[in-house]
């Protein structure tokens, strides 16, 4: 069923083929709605974006830039990591430059080499780890840090539907289910200082959308992908899930829809009763010392030994 008699760019997985401009107000309309359906902004904010200069994050910060501007009380900023990795994210984040001159945002940009002494790269070369477990713990550590230097009272991150649906997932194959309890629209503690509230409005947009609607709106005239995607259990989820979803279509809906369901149990289920800050750096720790304070020791002993 077509929108309308303009050329369809896109069949939804309802079957429903939309347009350029119905799909343009569709999509923004679906992330507005997961704003309120989620409660995922106050009436005043200052709101940091988390920028890579993927099609993910420049997608939510148009989108939220056009919300701030229609709402003053929305004061917005973007943050970028510079994980230093030579042949990737040196392109997008030239984008993601140029993206917030264009529109007059103010970008901070933190770097692993500037932070920690070593590049992404130059760590790997060193441990024998998987790259996006240590990359990951390291940005999500820097990205808490620098929002709460920053003065953020959120932070909005461009996860989608499909990386939701692929964590989900992946816990569920590594029998790590408290996991999932920190999964959601909304992360993190509100009432806790060591924390900086994570919220997720592409929450209930497909991949596929995003995408279409980044390339409709000029966010992206090229796809980067990193090094290190294939290497992941998650590109390998991630192909699963694909070939399910074009087997079965909706099934990335029905595991996140059922997966909210069952949300607020395993968040009571894994409730913690403090959140211990590390013993070294003071960040927030599930342990006496944080994984970033680990892999950093960790990254030390190796260098002193060689
Ligand atoms: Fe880091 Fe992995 Fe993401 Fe690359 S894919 S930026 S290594 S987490
Ligand atoms: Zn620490």
């Amino acid at each position: 069923m077509n929108c309308c008699d303009e050329k369809p760019i896109i069949s939804l997985y309802s079957g429903e083929k939309l347009c350029k401009q119905h799909f343009n107000d569709y999509f923004e309309n679906k992330v507005f709605k997961t704003i309120r359906q989620f409660e995922l902004l106050d009436k005043e904010e200052n709101l940091g974006v988390a920028l890579s200069g993927g099609k993910d994050s420049l997608t939510i910060l148009h989108i939220l830039n056009k919300l701030s501007k229609q709402n003053p009380k929305i004061n917005i900023k973007a943050i970028a990591i510079d994980e230093g990795i030579e042949g990737y994210r040196d392109k997008t984040l030239e984008k993601a430059k140029g993206f917030c001159n264009e529109n007059n945002i103010k970008l901070h940009i933190f770097s692993y080499k500037e932070e920690f002494g070593l590049t992404l790269d130059e760590m790997l070369k060193i441990l024998d780890v998987k790259p996006c477990s240590i990359c990951g713990v390291f940005r999500r550590y820097l990205l808490n840090k620098k929002s709460k230097e920053l003065g953020l009272t959120k932070l909005a991150t461009g996860h989608n539907l499909d990386d939701e649906c692929q964590s989900i997932l992946m816990n569920q194959l590594k029998n790590n289910i408290e996991a999932s309890a920190r999964l959601g629209p909304k992360v993190g503690l509100v009432h806790d200082e060591k924390f900086v509230q994570r919220i997720k409005p592409l929450y209930l947009c497909t991949e596929k959308e995003v995408t279409t609607y980044a390339f409709i709106n000029n966010l992206l005239d090229e796809f980067n992908e990193c090094p290190n995607v294939p290497q992941s259990f998650r590109a390998q989820v991630r192909d699963m899930l694909n070939d399910m979803e074009n087997k079965f279509p909706g099934t990335k809906y029905s595991i996140v829809n059922s997966f909210l369901q069952i949300l607020p149990l395993l968040k009571q289920k894994f409730k913690s009763e403090a959140i211990k800050a590390c013993a070294k750096c003071n960040e927030p720790s599930a342990n006496d010392t944080c994984n970033a304070c680990v892999y950093l020791e960790k990254l030390k002993k190796s260098i002193e030994v060689n």
